[in-house]
């Protein structure tokens, strides 16, 4: 696989010239923040510019859709992990405009798995087991909605502790701009 290669050469030199110095910082984040928003390209160094965000600064998760779809799920535990034992004390579900997830087409995408050879008896063996795939891919439609969704999921959860805000917010991925969804702080 080229891009290992291409990867390694290039760490090899960035160790080798201390590069890292530049980022070093702990584990606790210095703005007790946890952050989670969507694996979308575009954000990946738009969102911690547009928020003022440094290495050091906060936790952040990613997952498609920045979506907690499962309340005793990894990213839940994440932020139970970031908030109990790495003492963020601020959640913030970041969705954006344009979101991948608000286009998912699961046919599409269970036709796609088909072409690579995915067998249609695992399609039947998987909902005999119980799995909902339709439910499992399943994107929005809204995603000022989804982010509600999420932060609703997180600030009702049973072992969230109450002196934590939950924040919702859509970020503008050409320009980085900020819509407020839910404000955490407020209606307590
Ligand atoms: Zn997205």
């Amino acid at each position: 696989m080229k891009s290992l290669e291409e990867i390694l050469a290039f760490n090899e030199k960035f160790v080798e010239n201390k590069d890292y110095e530049a980022f070093i910082t702990d584990k606790f984040p210095d703005k007790r923040m946890v952050i989670l928003s969507c694996m979308d390209t575009r954000l990946v160094e738009l969102l911690p510019k547009a928020m003022n965000i440094r290495n050091g600064d906060v936790k952040i998760i990613k997952t498609a859709g920045a979506v907690v779809s499962h309340p005793f799920g990894s990213v839940m535990r994440s932020i139970m992990v970031a908030i109990y034992e790495l003492k963020a004390d601020e959640v913030y579900v970041i969705g954006h405009h344009d979101c991948g997830m608000s286009a998912v087409s699961v046919d599409k995408m269970v036709e796609k798995m088909k072409e690579r050879n995915v067998s249609p008896e695992i399609f039947s063996t998987l909902e005999h087991s119980g799995i909902d795939i339709e439910a499992w891919l399943r994107g929005f439609k809204d995603v000022s909605e989804s982010v509600q969704n999420s932060v609703e999921v997180i600030k009702n959860h049973p072992l969230m502790p109450g002196d934590v805000n939950v924040h919702g917010l859509v970020i503008d991925p050409a320009t980085g701009k900020l819509d407020v969804v839910v404000d955490g702080s407020k209606n307590k």
